[in-house]
């Protein structure tokens, strides 16, 4: 029966664009929860970056303490212009 196909037709997509509908407000929200998570991410690098570490005014300062960790015997360490306080860390990881 042509009428009950055509039917069933227009039920299937009303059924396919209420799922658009709401895999759109899904997508929303996943973005959302990512920029949360963005943001917490960031802090946790800033943290971890920044927030935590002992700060130099200048690369002078910063070396200096390299200079004095290596006469205790920590070596491997290198500083680093940070990007959040404008000062300088020491990173035991290169670059
Ligand atoms: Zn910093």
């Amino acid at each position: 029966m042509p009428s009950r196909k055509r039917s069933a037709t227009r039920k299937q997509r009303e059924e396919f664009e209420a799922g658009f509908t709401s895999l759109d407000g899904l997508f929303e929200r996943a973005e959302r929860a990512q920029g949360e998570l963005d943001s917490r991410r960031e802090a946790a690098y800033r943290s971890r970056s920044c927030e935590r570490k002992m700060h130099y005014d200048t690369r002078a300062d910063a070396e200096d303490a390299i200079a004095r960790c290596e006469e205790r015997g920590r070596h491997g360490l290198h500083c680093y212009r940070c990007e959040f306080c404008g000062g300088w860390h020491l990173t035991s990881r290169q670059g």
